[in-house]
């Protein structure tokens, strides 16, 4: 059978669950702990700062499926199925024998996946009868498919965006201001923890960590109000298993076995999404694929970081997670592709790793930039950093298989577009990138600060 070069699903064939891959996983991941006592968190100590119906999403590790709204679906619709595209043109360049794959999640505004989790978080929320959610946003991504999704539902949307952004992308800031969204950069004097920060750190120009502590305060201090996050929480993978399962029936349609998943990843949540239906069949032993984590040798955290306890947050009002992590005092260096620049790892996909059922790969930004240019040139797309983090590992196992003249089918993660990235492709176009690569001192340094926790 001819495989075109998209293969399109119908609106018929957007997932009506969500696939939840702990259901099939018999070491589960371990569970977050309350920061004070150290105790598994219950639903109760975690309804004030989620709604409590992604609390009961984060809890479940027994049903494999979850029904999906109508409202949220009917908003998939907007822009999904996202279509699975051959990429022909890319094997030409390549000469390789390899079939290559993506799954392309950059079409909609937000221009990233992102907005599957967010569609789904705000209409909890809305649910619930609250009035608006708080999150932060690192490069932007997260905070726009937020406010865009907020705007949907008529919430408020309050943002803490991490300083450094709020200043060099003052575009994506103003898409979350159109959608309705309240920016302010982070640290910031709104919040307890973000004027201890800037008392101790005077000009500190803030991280992730940072801007988590502030939205969380501002959601348990509010009425009304909830935090919600856009990346590592298992709730977070399961709205994001649509990826795997549209990636999937579209396969399925060709009689395409995929031999080789590729993803890259920051927090975990599009790579954990893509792989779900494929591990939970790798679970059950129907069938087996490799899959191979990528992300920037800027920020290890699987290839060199620790399977340890950790705080989430810099201002540790977080529950604790078990993730493979860098250390919560762990700054990365500019790296570009700044939805990968978290020092921890989501939880499932830290325990799919640890059981040896996933690959992880770093790879340097110079690189990934020769990729992604490669890429925009014979595939027309303009993809996102963070993407081309998982392109660039694409195109290095299709240069294997031009080596071996096996015609492996390799499947990778397109999860967005690079048009507010410019400032990096500036750079690289001006052979101004570096390849900063932390020591093994610098990582003892933060590593050494884990919290303690027996287990
Ligand atoms: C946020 C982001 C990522 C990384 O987040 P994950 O939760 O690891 O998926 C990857 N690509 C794009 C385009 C993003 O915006």
């Amino acid at each position: 059978m001819e495989i075109p070069y998209k293969i399109y699903l119908s609106e018929e064939e957007i997932p009506r669950a969500w696939y939840n891959v702990r259901a099939d996983m018999k070491v589960k991941p371990a569970p977050l702990l309350v920061p004070n006592t150290l105790k598994p968190a219950t639903a109760d100590d975690l309804s004030h700062v989620f709604c409590d119906e992604l609390v009961k999403q984060e809890l479940d590790n027994d049903h494999a499926f979850i029904e999906i709204p109508d409202d949220i679906r009917n908003f998939y619709k907007m822009y999904r199925p996202s279509p699975l595209v051959r990429a022909y043109c890319l094997e030409r360049a390549l000469g390789t024998p390899a079939h290559i794959y993506y799954k392309f999640e950059g079409n909609n505004t937000s221009g990233s996946h992102k907005l599957n989790s967010a569609i789904a978080q705000a209409y909890y929320a809305k649910k619930q009868g609250l009035k608006g959610v708080t999150t932060e946003t690192g490069a932007g991504q997260w905070g726009t498919a937020l406010s865009m999704a907020t705007a949907y539902f008529g919430l408020d949307c309050k943002v803490y965006m991490v300083k450094v952004s709020y200043e060099q992308k003052p575009f994506r800031r103003e898409v979350m201001r159109t959608y309705g969204a309240s920016v302010t950069p982070s640290p910031s004097d709104t919040t307890n923890v973000g004027r201890a920060i800037l008392a101790e750190h005077p000009g500190t120009t803030g991280s992730l960590g940072c801007a988590i502590s502030e939205a969380v305060e501002t959601a348990v201090s509010n009425e009304g109000y909830r935090y919600v996050l856009g990346s590592v929480l298992n709730q977070v993978l399961l709205h994001q298993s649509v990826i795997g399962l549209e990636t999937k029936t579209a396969l399925d349609k060709y009689g395409i076995k995929a031999d080789i998943i590729i993803g890259c990843a920051g927090g975990g949540s599009n790579l954990g999404g893509l792989i779900s239906p494929f591990v939970g069949q790798k679970l059950r032993g129907e069938a087996d694929y490799r899959i191979i984590a990528v992300e920037p040798a800027s920020c290890p955290s699987f290839t060199r970081g620790k399977y340890a306890y950790d705080f989430c947050d810099t201002g540790r009002v977080c529950p604790l997670a078990k993730m493979y992590t860098l250390g919560s005092n762990f700054i990365p260096s500019a790296n570009h592709a700044g939805g990968l620049r978290y020092h921890g790892m989501s939880s499932t996909l830290s325990e799919l790793y640890h059981q040896g059922l996933m690959e992880a790969r770093s790879v340097e930004q110079t690189s990934v930039f020769d990729a992604a240019v490669q890429f925009a040139r014979v595939e027309g797309i303009l993809p996102a950093p963070e993407s081309s983090h998982a392109i660039r590992v694409a195109i290095d196992e299709a240069l294997k298989c031009k080596q071996t003249g096996e015609a492996k089918n390799i499947v990778f993660g397109l999860t967005g577009t690079g048009y507010f990235d410019l400032v990096a492709y500036q750079k690289y176009n001006d052979h101004q990138m570096s390849d900063y690569i932390p020591t093994d001192e610098e990582l003892q340094k933060s590593l050494a600060q884990l919290p303690k926790v027996e287990k």
